[in-house]
């Protein structure tokens, strides 16, 4: 569903060049939930940023069900966004709307009617636990909560793939579960392909099959959660096992 084909991502700063992502190749099968796990600087965010077109590749090619996303034309990009939700640590709510008007906005720029929004964000509310939460304002929930919020407001459009940049890095670990949970919820229940990065091995742990553990912008190894874990090639990945235990 998502296939990285040897992708690098160099960005130069005056005369230096950090390679953020280097000669990865990796596969995203549709249904997965796909952890990227790394310490901070391995590239991460970067690898995400190039699924959906924030961030262009310097080399290789990214696919999104077999379509080279990187010679797309401008309208054909903006569809192919809209199949793809984005979730952050830091939820980017827009303060000056409540609830329900952060997850009307992106209905609204796409063009639907009053009548149909209000409807898809009653839906939405309900599916993410919030209907009582509508008319309250970003700065009156607690993390969870608006995590939430990012979560019906990233389903909207109704992707097709979920990417997670440390979606739950700020909560503390009920909190954390409690969005986990939710997570799942979304990958089996509306069928979305979740790919998620992290620094945190119980997140690993809790919701991905597979795994792919970055460093120094490369991939160092990668597979079902179960086989990378039992039978580990690399010392990083040693000590992020070592982290949980
Ligand atoms: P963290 O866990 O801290 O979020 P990460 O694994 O997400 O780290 P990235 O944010 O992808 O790492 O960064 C990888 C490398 O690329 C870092 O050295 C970073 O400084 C660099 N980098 C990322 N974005 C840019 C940019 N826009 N311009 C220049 N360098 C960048
Ligand atoms: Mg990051």
């Amino acid at each position: 569903m998502i296939k990285f084909s040897d992708v690098s991502k160099t960005f130069t700063i005056g005369k230096r060049q950090v390679h953020a992502v280097q000669d990865v190749s990796l596969e995203v099968s549709e249904g997965d939930i796909f952890g990227i796990i790394g310490f901070s600087g391995a590239g991460k965010s970067t690898l995400l940023r190039l699924v959906n077109q924030l961030e262009r590749p310097t080399k290789g090619s990214v696919f999104i069900r077999d379509i080279d996303i990187s010679k797309l034309s401008a309208k054909q990009l903006r569809k192919q966004r809209s199949q793809i939700g984005m979730i952050f640590q830091n939820f980017n709510l827009l303060t000056s709307r409540n609830v329900a008007g952060n997850i009307a906005y992106p209905l609204k720029v796409a063009g639907y009617n009053k009548h149909e929004i209000k409807e898809r964000v009653t839906e939405l509310l309900e599916f993410v636990g919030l209907s009582d939460k509508a008319k309250d304002y970003p700065e009156q929930l607690s993390g969870g909560q608006k995590q939430r919020v990012g979560i019906a407001r990233a389903l909207a459009s109704s992707p097709e793939i979920l990417i997670c940049d440390e979606a739950t890095s700020a909560l503390d670990p009920e909190t954390t579960q409690d969005i986990l949970r939710l997570l799942k919820k979304v990958n089996r229940e509306l069928g979305v392909t979740i790919l998620l990065i992290t620094h945190e091995m119980h997140v690993i742990q809790s919701i991905c099959n597979k795994v792919a553990v970055m460093e120094s912008g490369r991939v160092i190894e990668s597979g079902p959660v179960f086989d990378v874990f039992t039978n580990p090639k690399h010392t990083t990945t040693r000590r992020f096992i070592q982290s949980v235990q």
